[in-house]
């Protein structure tokens, strides 16, 4: 009991503040920190000042319970942290806290990177599925093009033709059975290469191989051979391939296919567009006059198997183009064709090529007329042969020009061309009649005249389009517009005579 009352005893040390004696007394009991706080008060200080207690020789001690008891002749001393301590204690706090923000900035910009890293993955994974995707896409239409291919030469007119092609021999399709003979065969005259350049030529004089020749030798002149690298075989084997795939209709055959050719070959010439325009251009507008009326049916709305249509225009889709037409389609099957022809470019520019082939294939389709001659109509003020749209328009509009272009010619060539038309024209009327479908009056026999057919279409498409084309190319004036205008007064003249017969 004695040793337990004696633990409570208090105890008691001598403080030096300042050189004044204080005693400080405190229970053995109490904390370390509320002796801190003891000897704080007692030395003037705040309460939570970080304090050292030392003694006579400057010795450090502790300060807890057990603090030894001294007398008032040896008094501690409180002693605040020096202003050097506390600087070095800031610094090294304030060293801690800017290592802690680097650490944290870094652990942020980790994150950051983090969800960087993940959003570029999640994008990488979408466009690799999407390209998946395309490439299935292109894949299957390959197939389908395939397929099309293999079609096209079961025709039975096709695979009876003893000489060129062999329907068993697959993949080969378009390819001639007996190659064609590498020296010349034909060998045109000066008189012919000259005529060639102009509207006078006469279209009827010539036989399919000696056409052939002409063509050849006009991808020869324009220097489309040269600048295309393209092997002069392969040119000839091609030709020949767009030769056997235009049927003989009575108006859209291979004939036409000349005509519009030739005549687009005169334009190059007469509008002196060699300074004005590219060889690229020439390649692009030849090749899509020898190939516009590819495998046209010789009616409008053609009802080709359902599958070639879908195929073009997914094709058509896969390159961004609208709409399709049956030359489109055949242009389409021998498109690996024409890559041996445009050897020289690679797999972005020839489909660049093939897009600007199929822009003016589809621009010579007679629905799109206004729009087109709209486009070029309020472009032809201002021309710009260096802004690409401009010289696109151009190249649509003389396309359209070509494809219209039998009554520029002479009477006697053009003439013949009308009764071709409507040939056609009645072929198809007659047979929606059998079939009991309604008959465009322009197509029927029984209301349609030679005079009455040409006089509006001369006068309403033909003269508005080439006076339009005149503006940006004088020169077509006396050799183009004026037989337009000469043709009108033909047939308004025929147009009297008939009158006057029916009145009589
Ligand atoms: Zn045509």
């Amino acid at each position: 009991m004695g040793s337990a009352s004696s633990s409570y005893v208090p105890k008691t040390i001598h403080l030096d503040v300042e050189g004044k004696p204080q005693k400080v007394v405190f229970s053995r009991h109490c904390s370390p920190s509320d002796i801190k706080e003891l000897l704080c008060s007692s030395a003037g200080l705040p309460r939570n000042t970080s304090i050292m207690l030392v003694d006579r020789d400057g010795a450090i001690i502790s300060i807890d319970p057990t603090v030894p008891s001294n007398s008032p002749s040896s008094p501690y001393r409180v002693i605040p942290p020096s202003a050097g301590q506390l600087g070095e204690k800031e610094d090294l706090f304030r060293n801690v806290l800017t290592q802690v923000a680097d650490q944290l900035s870094r652990a942020f910009r980790i994150n950051e990177l983090k969800t960087e890293v993940t959003n570029r993955l999640a994008l990488l994974e979408k466009r690799v599925e999407l390209e998946g995707l395309k490439v299935v896409e292109i894949e299957k239409c390959k197939n389908d093009l395939k397929k099309l291919r293999d079609e096209l030469t079961s025709r039975s007119n096709r695979a009876n033709c003893p000489c060129k092609y062999d329907p068993l021999d697959d993949g080969k399709k378009l390819t001639p059975r007996r190659d064609v003979p590498s020296y010349p065969k034909y060998t045109l005259s000066k008189e012919t290469i000259e005529a060639l350049k102009k509207p006078t030529f006469d279209v009827w004089h010539w036989e399919h191989n000696e056409m052939l020749s002409c063509l050849e030798y006009m991808y020869h002149d324009l220097g489309l051979v040269k600048e295309f690298n393209m092997n002069p075989i392969t040119l000839k084997r091609w030709l020949i391939s767009i030769q056997e795939n235009y049927r003989s209709n009575p108006f859209h055959n291979f004939r036409h296919c000349f005509c519009v050719t030739q005549m687009m070959y005169g334009m190059i010439h007469l509008c002196n567009l060699q300074e004005k325009l590219t060889l690229n251009d020439f390649g692009i507008l030849m090749t899509a006059a020898v190939c516009h009326d590819l495998d046209h049916p010789g009616y409008n709305n053609a009802f080709e198997p359902i599958i070639l249509l879908q195929t073009a225009y997914k094709y058509a889709e896969l390159q961004n183009t609208e709409g399709s037409n049956c030359s489109l389609i055949l242009f389409i099957v021998i498109a690996s064709p024409l890559q041996e022809i445009f050897l020289k470019l690679d797999n972005l520019s020839m489909e660049e090529e093939m897009q600007a082939i199929i822009t003016l294939i589809l621009a010579t389709d007679m629905a799109r007329h206004g729009e087109i001659l709209d486009s070029f109509q309020q472009k032809v003020d201002h021309f710009d042969f260096t802004n690409d749209e401009d010289v696109t328009c151009l190249k649509m509009v003389l396309i359209k020009c070509c494809d219209i272009s039998n009554e520029v010619r002479p009477t006697d060539v053009a003439e013949p061309w009308v009764d071709c038309l409507l040939e056609e024209y009645f072929m198809q009327s007659d047979r929606e009649k059998i079939e009991g479908l309604p008959v465009a009056p322009f197509m029927d026999r029984d209301k349609v005249t030679k005079p009455t057919a040409q006089i509006g279409f001369i006068k309403f498409v033909l003269i508005p389009m080439f006076e339009t084309v005149m503006k940006l190319f004088p020169q077509i004036e006396e050799v183009m517009v004026q037989p337009l205008r000469d043709s009108r007064d033909h047939y308004e003249e025929l147009k009297q005579i008939e009158d006057a017969m029916t009145e009589v």
